[in-house]
């Protein structure tokens, strides 16, 4: 049996470590393993190249991916997924993993549901917005990197006396801003999940200044409902005439080492993808719930919504006191 790998959309820390795993557990089963490079672009490009355990010695704490990643839209067009499917055929490739976020994931359904081939796909995004697993790979490096910076504007925020604003990613999920604000001791926290009132923020704010508190530091999820974080500082400025600065953590939250967590997250959910291809499984995603390896169908996945940690949102409130 010959399987291919691919990594799609966002690249994210401990993509290297699944490369790795599935080339070697695919090695170790007697399966030949085909890397596929930049996503579903690379595929219509026939950029398929072999791998063997040297071809990813060294790259467990490397961020990114070494068989680099891709948007494609060809790839959303029958005509661009008839030749990614043709080359598939060409190289001689029975079944294929695709690490990837939603779209990814997507492209995977499609490609197996539409076209036949056997796909198992790996949640991969920073942004851990994928139903079917409670981690996905790359977030907990995204959080880390997330929370070094709050750590680092805490000291500056607490020196000048004023309050931050820190915008974090996410998109429509407000995972990284719930990990991040409540490791990083944030005042408040506005995801999208939750509507904010910005005027009860203000008066929990002049409340913390009542008891002392040198500096407030707000966690703001890019896709939050109360607007730019821009708008939202100057807002809370004006109102309670608090001094406020504004940073953005941006494409910084993509990159790094990634932490051990996503290592071996990455090396479990690598070994789970073969293995589910070897026992026939197709058009599915393994993930991780509670402790364990979850095999869930692709369907699944797609059709339901990741709900956000609303209790960790409540302790946060609490622990703002
Ligand atoms: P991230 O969450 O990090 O952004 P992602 O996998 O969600 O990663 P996308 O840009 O949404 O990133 O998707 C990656 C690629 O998957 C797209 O460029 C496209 O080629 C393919 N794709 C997405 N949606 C579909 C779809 N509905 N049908 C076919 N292919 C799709």
């Amino acid at each position: 049996m010959r399987i291919g790998v691919l990594t799609s959309g966002g690249d994210c820390p401990g993509m290297n470590p699944c490369i790795r795993s599935i080339v070697r557990f695919g090695i170790y089963k007697g399966l030949e393993v085909m890397g596929i490079r930049r996503g579903y672009a690379g595929l219509i490009d026939n950029d398929i190249i072999q791998m063997n355990a040297g071809s990813v010695s060294g790259i467990i704490y490397k961020g990114g991916t070494i068989l680099k990643t891709a948007r494609s839209k060809y790839f959303m067009e029958k005509d661009g997924q008839k030749k990614a499917v043709e080359n598939i055929r060409k190289s001689r490739i029975d079944a294929l993993i695709v690490i990837g976020g939603d779209g990814s994931l997507r492209g995977a359904n499609v490609l197996s549901k539409v076209w036949k081939i056997p796909v198992v796909g790996v949640p991969s995004t920073i942004d851990n917005d994928i139903w079917g697993t409670d981690f996905s790979i790359g977030f907990f490096t995204a959080v880390s990197t997330a929370l070094e910076a709050i750590d680092k504007i805490r000291d500056t925020a607490t020196s000048h006396e004023r309050l931050f604003l820190i915008e974090v990613m996410g998109r429509t999920c407000g995972a990284i801003a719930l990990w991040s604000g409540v490791a990083g001791g944030a005042e408040d926290i506005l995801i999208p999940e939750k509507h904010t009132d910005l005027d009860e923020i203000c008066d929990r704010l002049e409340e913390g200044r009542k008891r002392g508190k040198v500096s407030s530091i707000i966690i703001v999820a890019e896709g939050n409902k109360s607007g730019s974080v821009f708008e939202i500082a100057s807002r809370i400025s004006k109102k309670i005439n608090y001094e406020s600065r504004v940073v953005v953590l941006g494409h910084l939250q993509r990159g790094g080492s990634p932490c051990a967590w996503d290592r071996v997250l990455g090396t479990m959910l690598g070994k789970a993808a073969v293995d589910a291809l070897f026992k026939g499984e197709s058009n599915v995603m393994v993930g991780f719930v509670n402790g364990k390896i979850k095999v869930s169908s692709l369907e699944n996945v797609l059709n339901n919504e990741k709900q956000a940690d609303l209790d960790l949102y409540s302790l946060n409130e609490i622990m703002a006191t």
